[in-house]
């Protein structure tokens, strides 16, 4: 998809209907995207990512029963799986280009478990602040750009 006539941006066509009209492009990319995630949680690489990460059974401080543990690839602690996620390395979307296409998306989403990492909660959510702040310097540099070539 690289004909920007035919394709808008993030993914959807202005020339088609979506679901006979009664949903919007953007319910219909949050559907689609909805579905994608879900299939993530059957990814491979995913498991593997986790199996690395596991540092065995231990005690969990909180309910004083054994539990596996993984080590975020941040901080280094030790944490158990409630409170941990699998990280893409390098965001599905990527804060400087965006959105590209599906292509691109699902390769960066179905990525071998050498790009991902397991993260706390806590550096996940800075990370993620990190990423945030990115895409609004990209994105706004972008709009200018694109504003002053027209
Ligand atoms: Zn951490």
């Amino acid at each position: 998809m690289k004909d920007s006539e035919t394709s808008s941006v993030n993914g959807t066509r202005p020339d088609r209907n979506y679901n006979n009209g009664e949903w919007t492009p953007s319910r219909f990319r949050s559907f689609v995207i909805s579905a994608l995630r879900t299939a993530t949680r059957k990814w491979p690489p995913k498991f593997k990512a986790l199996k690395e990460a596991c540092t065995g059974r231990k005690t969990n401080k909180a309910t004083g029963k054994l539990a596996y543990h993984y080590q975020c690839a941040s901080c280094k602690k030790q944490f158990v799986q409630k409170d941990i996620q699998v990280d893409h390395i390098f965001p599905v979307v990527s804060p400087v280009d965006g959105f590209v296409d599906w292509d691109t998306y699902i390769d960066r989403m179905f990525c071998e478990k050498e790009k991902l990492q397991v993260l706390c909660k806590t550096c996940h959510s800075i990370k993620t602040q990190v990423e945030k702040k990115e895409r609004e310097r990209y994105g706004a540099t972008k709009k200018a750009a694109s504003s002053r070539s027209t």
